[in-house]
């Protein structure tokens, strides 16, 4: 096991949006390292993508969980998001969509829907805590 906690950040390639997830994710759980797995539009990724598109973040999060002992996942929509043109709404049912199928993959994780908005900051929207 790699020395040190790490979180998993399931992230928009967009790079406005890399820092302040990571920042969040090691304040909120004190973490010394956040494993980020970039898709354009990661929230349409897991819940509408191609089956190569889900199977690839999949077997990705299972390298931060499996092989760096990662207990807690992030996926994020946010604001402005060229890779997934939609609205907010669309945005946020998707992320909260996002989380069930990350708890279905790791019951035993805590996974968190966030929302990055205009301002850049990270908004919790929603939480599956393990069983
Ligand atoms: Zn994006």
């Amino acid at each position: 096991m790699a020395e040190g906690t790490f979180a998993t950040a399931i992230n928009c390639m967009d790079g406005r949006t890399q820092d302040c997830v990571s920042s969040w994710l090691k304040e909120k759980h004190g973490v010394d390292f956040v494993d980020t797995i970039t898709e354009p539009g990661a929230d349409k990724a897991v819940t509408e993508g191609p089956d190569w598109q889900v199977n690839s973040v999949q077997n990705r999060v299972k390298i931060s969980v499996e092989g760096h002992g990662s207990n807690v996942i992030a996926i994020v929509g946010h604001h402005d998001c060229a890779g997934n043109p939609v609205s907010k709404e669309m945005h946020l049912d998707q992320v909260k969509k996002a989380v069930d199928i990350l708890a279905g993959w790791y019951p035993r994780v805590t996974v968190y829907g966030v929302w990055v908005g205009d301002d850049w900051k990270v908004q919790q929207i929603c939480e599956h805590t393990p069983q």
